[in-house]
């Protein structure tokens, strides 16, 4: 078995998180090899080619509240981000309002008696009694800080859409992270004075390669290749993963297109899912079993749609809570960039939020399709008639799952994981935690910064 030695750090997964780490840490004068089990790097934010069409998984925007990690994007990019417009709208009771709910033009997305209920249920919760109790579940954090109604008619259904299972099970971690809804009482005052919506408001900008957020991570890994002291090799899943006694180091077997081989390296730094991490390290299997079944993640399988003529709608996404439709959201990649299209035609990518090895996970290709036409034609978004050709992508792990009590599991990983100081965990899907792009890259960053100190 062929081998390849005397990395500084070995990098296992070649997503957003895994490049920057390679790009960082061989900029600051260290030998890195990245091992990535697909055919190209990006991960959840790879950018797929069927035809003269390209597809994100899922529609992926950059932006940040760093303004020096935009800075460095821009930088990776060599300045090619577009600044586009952000459109979205939730489908409720059969008509297309804006998502997220924007207050106080709101309520106006209501029919008169939902929106007194809505007021009613929300002074009932806005009472400090309520608040006595801390908040365990999502249902908890939402329903103290909106009232019951709005849970019932706006969060629930889109929530228990995406994970598949009821929010009284989901924690109230999710919410504070994602939920950024100002308060109730601007609706109430605003409807009060008859003060008209803020249209500005409504729209807000992200920055989008020209040729899909795969661009980000293929520059980055790019730009890492062109130290000369970064080997990323795309097409190589990790297969064991062994701490060397004798040197403290690490030596990864792999499986690439030359069959078996192993690379060595003094650190360890994985991006992969948590769960696969604990199935290749020398843990005994009842207890890596036992860790990794604390961790799920959710998965998506995505179904991607040429389609004849004109643009579908003008939004970046479109939501759809409802418990009859079999998916959750689409995204419209021509929107985002015209360059993502051919001339004269657009195309749709349409989420299923399943589970790996569910009844979704297991359909053949055109029973995931089948009924996705159907429902959009019903719905008279997209007649079946502009539909050329359709794709399935089935993607695992892309949401790391936040039932209540994950924290302790993730604590009693790393726990576990704690006896090997030169391991290092990174990453949205390497961590378990739910974190955008900047983010992913802000900490791939700082770990190499701090690993990298000194000559
Ligand atoms: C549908 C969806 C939409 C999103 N939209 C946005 C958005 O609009 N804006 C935003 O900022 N963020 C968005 N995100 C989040 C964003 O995708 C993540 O923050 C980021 O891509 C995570 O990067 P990562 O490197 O941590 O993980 P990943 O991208 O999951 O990378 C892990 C890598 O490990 C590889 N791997 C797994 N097993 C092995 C193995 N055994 N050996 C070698 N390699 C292996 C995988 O193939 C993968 O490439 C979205 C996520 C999803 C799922």
């Amino acid at each position: 078995m062929p081998s390849d030695h005397n990395h500084d750090f070995v990098i296992l997964g070649g997503g957003v998180a895994g490049v920057t780490f390679a790009l960082e840490a061989s900029r600051r004068g260290r030998r890195v090899v990245l091992l990535e089990s697909e055919d190209q790097v990006g991960g959840l934010a790879r950018t797929l080619r069927f035809g003269d069409f390209r597809f994100d998984i899922g529609g992926h925007r950059f932006h940040s509240r760093w303004p020096e990690i935009t800075q460095w994007v821009l930088e990776v990019l060599d300045g090619d981000a577009a600044e586009v417009p952000r459109r979205s709208r939730i489908r409720l009771d059969g008509r297309y309002v804006d998502y997220p709910l924007r207050f106080p033009n709101a309520l106006a997305a209501f029919n008169p008696w939902q929106a007194t209920r809505i007021l009613a249920s929300y002074l009932w919760a806005a009472s400090p009694r309520l608040r006595r109790r801390p908040d365990l579940s999502f249902e908890d954090w939402i329903v103290r800080r909106f009232g019951r109604s709005l849970y019932d008619i706006y969060f629930k259904p889109y929530t228990e859409k995406v994970w598949g299972f009821p929010c009284a099970e989901l924690s109230a971690d999710w919410a504070a992270q994602r939920i950024r809804l100002p308060s109730l009482r601007a609706a109430v005052v605003g409807s009060l004075l008859r003060r008209s919506p803020a249209p500005s408001t409504l729209l807000s900008q992200f920055l989008y390669p020209s040729l899909g957020i795969g661009v980000l991570p293929e520059s980055i890994a790019e730009k890492a290749r062109q130290t000369g002291r970064a080997t990323i090799r795309p097409g190589c899943r990790a297969t064991r993963v062994e701490p060397d006694g004798a040197s403290g180091g690490w030596r990864v077997t792999f499986h690439g297109a030359d069959g078996e081989a192993a690379v060595t390296g003094a650190r360890l730094v994985s991006t992969i899912p948590l769960e696969v991490l604990l199935g290749l390290l020398p843990l005994p299997q009842a207890q890596a079993g036992t860790l990794a079944a604390g961790l799920p993640y959710r998965s998506l399988a995505c179904v991607f749609l040429a389609v004849d003529g004109a643009r579908v709608s003008k939004d970046s996404w479109t939501y759809f809570p409802d418990r009859d439709l079999v998916f959750g959201r689409t995204h419209e990649p021509g929107n985002w960039s015209p360059r993502m299209v051919p001339e004269g035609k657009t195309s749709l990518c349409v989420e299923i939020f399943c589970s790996q090895g569910d009844e979704v996970w297991r359909r053949s290709d055109p029973d995931v399709i089948e009924p996705v036409l159907a429902d959009l034609d019903r719905l008279r978004f997209l007649p079946r008639a502009r539909v050329r050709e359709a794709w399935v992508k089935r993607v695992s792990h892309a949401y790391p799952v936040y039932r209540v009590g994950y924290a302790e599991h993730i604590a009693r990983a790393q726990s576990a994981l704690s006896r090997w100081p030169t391991l290092h965990l990174l990453g949205r899907t390497g961590t378990f935690r739910y974190l955008n792009l900047d983010a992913v890259i802000r900490e791939g960053l700082d770990l190499a910064g701090s690993l990298c100190q000194g000559p």
